[in-house]
């Protein structure tokens, strides 16, 4: 796959940015948690579409010390994310039938949330940057098969199913197809298998070992 020229580094970047603010809030609204568990090692596929798209994301829960309640933790994470530069923005939503406010920071298409509730010592962070295209999509090149008339042993015919692939005739061996909603979907020929469910991808077969429906396949055996 072509790589989009300065598009991993950008997304880097990003990552890297993103997990020192994490660190710097939870440091200083939960101090003590283990930074151990904050993981943002490596950016996963979030939307399947042509060209994939990636992006870095976390979410950690850390603990609010005693003497701090839930409106100083919101208060705190806005004052730390707006003195940083992320656009900041307090709101409500409703978790489990209580009220739990949530402390949203926005910056270079990057988004935090801090979530903190009153009942509840538990502060939830979560970080994730724009989902990034890091590839150019490319035509799939449909393989070669596996076997031809050319190239065929000797007491074997070309498989009925795959004529020769090997190959599962009906995605060429992605093991997927194109998904208008999702972007992907499973193949349903081979179900992600990839190769031809009847050679196995030896795309020839045996005639000794062609049972009489197979044969049917064959006419000129007689
Ligand atoms: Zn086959
Ligand atoms: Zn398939």
């Amino acid at each position: 796959m072509g790589g989009i020229p300065g598009a991993r580094e950008e997304l880097d970047r990003l990552g890297r940015a993103l997990r020192t603010q994490l660190v710097e809030l939870i440091d200083d609204l939960t101090p003590g948690g283990d930074l151990r568990l904050l993981f943002l090692d490596e950016p996963k596929i979030v939307d399947w579409h042509e060209p994939l798209r990636y992006e870095y994301s976390s979410s950690f829960s850390g603990k609010r010390p005693a003497h701090i309640g839930a409106a100083d933790i919101v208060s705190r994470a806005a004052a730390l994310l707006g003195s940083a530069g992320w656009e900041v923005a307090t709101s409500q939503e409703e978790a489990g039938g209580r009220p739990r406010t949530v402390v949203t920071g926005r910056r270079d298409g990057c988004g935090i949330e801090v979530r903190a509730v009153d009942h509840m010592s538990t502060v939830w962070f979560s970080g994730q940057t724009p989902a990034m295209a890091l590839y150019e999509p490319e035509e799939f090149q449909w393989p070669e098969p596996v076997r031809t008339a050319e190239t065929i042993t000797s007491g074997y015919v070309l498989c009925y199913e795959c004529d020769g692939l090997g190959w599962c005739p009906g995605c060429g061996g992605r093991g997927w197809a194109h998904d208008e909603a999702r972007g992907r979907k499973n193949c349903s020929a081979c179900h992600r298998d990839r190769v031809c469910l009847i050679c196995r991808g030896a795309a020839q077969l045996a005639i000794s070992q062609l049972s009489p429906y197979q044969r049917g396949y064959y006419p000129e055996l007689g």
